[in-house]
């Protein structure tokens, strides 16, 4: 997956999206890939068991421990970590497949996750979304209405670490008005598209015809 000039590139590009919890991350993925059938969600791998309504290939892709380590063992996943005991990873075969068909492909991921693959693909374009205020933040989790107030304070904790690693993005989006955001999202979106690796590769015909 390194974008070497003398192998062509995958057709679709790479995204990943970091930001402190209650920022609207995933509100703002979801309509984005309601808009745009191009792109597609990395689904991550988990071996922690379904919850009630979780459906395996649509939340997480659910594997026993053992198959998770020996698929970790062989190099299939580009991150993964050990989270209360249960393990979590995103899977190198299902991303790279998707890119080569010439779908764009998005990680929802946190912002250690996001060093380790900027590390192993380079090219991999990193988004942070900014809340307007850490005000509108915490009255974001709470409106929300899914954490006790013990983890609502954790969140608020961790959101002064993850916004000192803003500075690693590529691009930043400030979600104050939902509306703004999707369309700056869709800008990145359509200028990674336009990134000269999946460019030449969605285009060899012409590439052959100009001699390049
Ligand atoms: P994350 O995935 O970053 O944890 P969510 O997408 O769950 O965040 O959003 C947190 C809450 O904030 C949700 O209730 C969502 O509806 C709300 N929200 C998202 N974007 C905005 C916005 N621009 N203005 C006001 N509320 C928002």
């Amino acid at each position: 997956m390194t974008n070497s000039t003398s192998t062509p590139s995958y057709q679709g590009s790479m995204l990943m999206i970091v930001a402190p919890s209650g920022a609207g991350k995933s509100s703002l993925v979801n309509a984005l890939l309601k808009d745009d059938q191009g792109l597609k969600l990395s689904l991550s791998t988990t071996t922690r068991a379904p919850r009630p309504g979780e459906v395996d290939g649509k939340d997480y892709r659910f594997l026993a421990k053992e198959d998770f380590l020996q698929e970790r063992d062989q190099g299939h996943f580009l991150e993964w970590a050990e989270v209360h005991g249960h393990f979590y990873g995103t899977s190198k075969p299902w991303i790279e497949s998707q890119m080569q068909a010439g779908s764009d492909v998005m990680l929802e991921i946190d912002w250690q996750g996001a060093q380790q693959i900027r590390k192993l693909i380079p090219s991999v374009q990193w988004i942070f979304i900014f809340p307007p205020s850490i005000e509108a933040l915490e009255e974001r989790l709470r409106k929300r209405g899914q954490d006790d107030e013990a983890t609502i304070e954790r969140r608020l904790a961790a959101a002064h670490i993850e916004l000192t690693h803003a500075h690693e993005a590529d691009y930043i989006v400030v979600n104050d008005s939902f509306d703004q955001a999707l369309v700056d999202l869709k800008h990145i979106l359509a200028s990674s598209r336009l990134r000269s690796g999946p460019s030449m590769a969605r285009n060899p015909a012409l590439l052959k015809r100009l001699g390049v």
